[in-house]
Formats: C-alpha cells, sequence, structure tokens
C-alpha cells in the first residue's frame, strides 16, 4: 500500500441504538454490492462510532474505496458524517491507534483523505469538511 485512505460513510445510519455497529457495517457492504457492483465492503477498516475496529478485508485484498486507484491504496472507513461536526474522541482515538498499526507495517504509506487521492473525474467531499486528518496523526 502507498496509500492508506480516510472515508466516512457520508450518512447517519444509525441515530440511536436501532442498528449494531455490525449491521452498520452489513448494510454498507450491501450496497457496495448491489448498487456499486463492488465485489464485497469497500473498506478495509470500519471504525465504528463506539471506537471497535472491524477488519473486513485481508491487509493485501484490494478495495474499491478510491475509484482508479485501488491497487495502491487501503481504505479505512468511520462511521458517520463529518460534514459537519468531526468524528467523536473514541473514533479518533482508535483510528490513530489503527495508523500507527499500519505504518509499522507500511511505514511509506502516506496517509490522506479520500478527496485529496480522488482523482478529478470522481471529486468527493469524503472524509467531510468538518474532518481535520492532522487530529489523527
Ligand atoms: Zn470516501
Amino acid at each position: 500500500m502507498q496509500y492508506i485512505a480516510v472515508h466516512h460513510v457520508g450518512v447517519e445510519l444509525r441515530q440511536g441504538d436501532e442498528l449494531t455497529a455490525e449491521e452498520v457495517i452489513w448494510r454498507i457492504a450491501d450496497y457496495h454490492v448491489s448498487k456499486e457492483s463492488f465485489p464485497g465492503i469497500g473498506y478495509t477498516f470500519f471504525v465504528s462510532r463506539e471506537g471497535y475496529i472491524y477488519q473486513c478485508h485481508e491487509l493485501d485484498s484490494m478495495t474499491y474505496g478510491v475509484a482508479s486507484r485501488n491497487h495502491e491504496v487501503l481504505s479505512i472507513c468511520l462511521e458517520g458524517s463529518f460534514m459537519e461536526h468531526p468524528p467523536n474522541a473514541e473514533q479518533l482515538a482508535s483510528t490513530t491507534w489503527l495508523l500507527s498499526y499500519l505504518r509499522e507495517l507500511a511505514p511509506k504509506a502516506e496517509v490522506k483523505g479520500h478527496r485529496e487521492l480522488a482523482l478529478p473525474d470522481y471529486p468527493t467531499a469524503c472524509p467531510g469538511d468538518a474532518f481535520d486528518l492532522a487530529t489523527l496523526l
């Protein structure tokens, strides 16, 4: 991996406790497979709003997180939408831990927001205007 891309879901799938984090992940996976025709969920890791880290694919499996750049990118998605507010403290702490773990495995990998890696044909606001990645590093 040359890059670690940070994503948000972009919508709040859980308003209260009606869904578990696992159910949220399955809904995203179902959307990626049925609507986007990806072979599986588009992220290697998912960080729930509780700060739990879920590994969704093997580290060396290509996923579909950043269009046309997936051969060089590992994707981490944080639950929620960060257009109006940043991730919570639990998510930030867990994501910081995950990034330090991944940088031990791939010291040269650069951490970027999805929008910084997106090619011009695939513009995105992901991971959200209120999410300053410097809070992770
Ligand atoms: Zn994204």
